[in-house]
């Protein structure tokens, strides 16, 4: 497989230089090059090597299904006959596209129809950076991808060494060339591995937190068993964050589980010490999910109570809920085997 660093060892192997590899990368990922043979800058030799050792992974969507919201979802097949989405959603002038890290995922939070799959496997560098590339193929006229999130099927810090290669060819300028800035990854609160990001990356974490005393956030997230509450926010309060740049904490809002005024108060405090901003996502429903959403009136209710203390609390608006495009709700076990529903229109909104 054509990783950056297979492709460096084995250029290193026949004794080329290493500035090569960022050539034939920069072919494949800035230019765009579909075969070596187009590589114009490198030997005959070294072209045909080249082809005859690697192929150039390319991904493209079996089916785009469009939101009346203008949300696209894209869906790929991967190897092993397993599914992964990606969603873009339009919020100008923001162009957010959401990827995957996982087909599946492994981490269990109840309210999440992914972790219903369990995890099936982890993403390629290749499968995370060709979304990009395929939702960039996607674009109307004009359009832009302005920001990327991790935030698509599965756990991204639970697929470490694949997200931080394709951050590294996302960011690099010889790469896609997005400034990392404009990258989030979310976490449930892999503690150790949230540390590494911040050390090898300059990419915004967010991290999911969705409960505020142990007992309830054990129940919804399993992962607080392995790293409770104080030392998920030990590890944030401690963490390099450079100045001007906040941890962004999810909240999924579910009705009568964790949207009380109590829940509100708890999580002012255990932000105390953290540059912070919380993003408060209404429960976006799948079938069996056993979790309604939060009424309007409470969600605004629990965001005007941490406004008041200070804590910066927005709330995330669903995009693409009829074509289950929302948070929470990607779930493709399988994918079609044919382009039948390319430009279907969705459902109807209800
Ligand atoms: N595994 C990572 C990345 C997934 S991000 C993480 O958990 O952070 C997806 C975000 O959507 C997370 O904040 C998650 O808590 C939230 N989410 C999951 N299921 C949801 C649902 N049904 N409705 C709304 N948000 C949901």
């Amino acid at each position: 497989m054509l990783t950056p660093a297979a492709l460096r060892a084995w250029l290193a192997e026949r004794g080329y230089p290493v500035y090569r590899a960022r050539q034939v990368l920069s072919w494949i990922y800035c230019r765009r090059a579909t075969s070596f043979a187009a590589m114009s800058d490198l030997s005959q030799d070294l072209r045909a090597a080249l082809a005859a050792h690697f192929s150039i992974p390319t991904l493209a969507p079996v089916c785009v299904a469009r939101s009346a919201d203008g949300t696209r979802k894209l869906l790929f097949r991967l190897e092993g006959d397993v599914a992964i989405e990606a969603v873009l959603i339009p919020d100008p002038p923001r162009l957010t596209l959401c990827i995957s890290s996982q087909a599946g995922c492994g981490m269990g939070c109840t309210f999440c129809a992914t972790a219903r799959l369990g995890l099936l496997r982890n993403l390629s560098a290749m499968e995370i950076v060709g979304q990009v590339l395929a939702a960039q193929a996607e674009l109307h006229p004009g359009e832009r991808i302005t920001n990327i999130v991790f935030m698509g099927m599965g756990e991204p810090l639970a697929n470490y060494g694949a997200v931080v290669q394709a951050i590294e060819l996302l960011t690099a300028e010889w790469g896609v060339g997005v400034s990392a800035r404009r990258i989030t990854v979310s976490t449930v609160g892999l503690v150790p591995a949230m540390e590494r990001l911040v050390h090898d990356t300059s990419v915004n974490l967010a991290v999911s937190l969705s409960g505020t005393t142990d007992e309830q956030r054990a129940r919804l997230m399993p992962i607080n068993r392995r790293y409770p509450l104080a030392a998920l926010l030990a590890m944030c309060r401690a963490l390099p964050i450079p100045q001007r740049r906040r941890i962004t904490f999810e909240y999924v809002m579910l009705a009568g589980i964790n949207d009380s005024l109590d829940d509100a108060a708890r999580l002012v405090r255990l932000l105390r010490g953290i540059r912070s901003k919380v993003n408060l996502i209404p429960f976006n429903p799948f079938p069996d999910a056993g979790f309604t959403c939060s009424s309007p009136a409470t969600i605004r209710r629990f965001q005007e109570r941490l406004l008041a203390d200070g804590v910066h609390a927005t709330v995330r608006e669903s995009r693409g809920r009829d074509i289950a495009a929302a948070c929470g709700q990607l779930a493709a076990a399988r994918a079609p085997q044919r382009d039948s529903s390319a430009d279907s229109s969705p459902e109807p909104v209800h």
